[in-house]
């Protein structure tokens, strides 16, 4: 269950967080076509390795082979760095967790790889998007429920879908901790959102349908009618003058 954090705390995940974005801004400049997903994660470990204490909390995690995912076009989340080159008009979501003195942060970003199509840009800007309108609802008091209409709504009035497979969740002193926070729902529902908990609201958009298919690999998402999936999260902490985002 998530606990509720205080400022120390809260300090520390936001230094975690700073790091996660300036890694992932790095990453960013970086990506291009002829490169290979595994080089993006090579990348990320040379640059974490500079930060003493910080460690990549993805590795490990309930049997995960690596130290980010970095999902390529109808890939989900949880694509496993590989030989896979990069390719102009690819659109590319990294994902990453750093574990810094006991506390987590998780954030994602879906990037595009010289010119990309129309479709693409659209659905990362909706993606972005509802991932904004998730966070305006993170505040004491409001419900779980409240943040996944927000990012439904958001995503189904441009005619893209929301995955329903894969959802956000409580962060802290774990990776994962209850509640979920589902990127679907009904306003008022749900679990109710307290001051201190801090969670990861993550978005995962579907131009198409939002069947999902997991690969021979065990890990890699992929939509099931193959159609483009971004992928956009913030780790978000709940506090009285509203959301307040730790990885940014
Ligand atoms: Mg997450």
């Amino acid at each position: 269950m998530s606990e509720a954090l205080g400022g120390e705390e809260l300090k520390i995940m936001r230094k975690a967080g700073k790091t996660a974005t300036s890694i992932l801004r790095r990453l960013k400049k970086n990506l291009r076509a002829g490169i290979s997903t595994k080089d993006i994660e090579e990348l990320f470990d040379s640059y974490l390795s500079r930060y003493p204490g910080m460690e990549a909390a993805f590795k490990g995690f309930n049997g995960y082979p690596a130290s980010i995912c970095v999902s390529v076009n109808d890939e989900i989340i949880h694509g496993i760095p590989s030989s896979r080159i990069i390719k102009q008009g690819d659109i590319v979501s990294v994902d990453v967790g750093i574990k810094y003195k006991g506390l987590y942060v998780d954030t994602a970003y879906t990037y595009t790889v010289g010119r990309v199509s129309k479709v693409a840009k659209k659905l990362i800007k909706v993606t972005m998007k509802a991932l904004r309108a998730g966070i305006r609802r993170a505040k004491p008091g409001a419900k779980v429920g409240d943040i996944g209409a927000a990012i439904q709504n958001t995503v189904e009035r441009h005619g893209f879908s929301v995955i329903r497979k894969f959802v956000g969740h409580g962060i802290g002193r774990k990776l994962h901790l209850v509640p979920e926070i589902p990127n679907f729902g009904r306003k008022g529902q749900g679990y109710q959102l307290k001051e201190g908990m801090v969670i990861a609201i993550e978005p995962m958009v579907a131009v198409g349908d939002y069947q999902v298919r997991i690969s021979d690999d065990g890990w890699t998402a992929k939509t099931q009618d193959k159609s483009l999936s971004a992928h956009f999260e913030h780790t978000v902490a709940i506090t009285r003058w509203g959301p307040k985002i730790l990885t940014h």
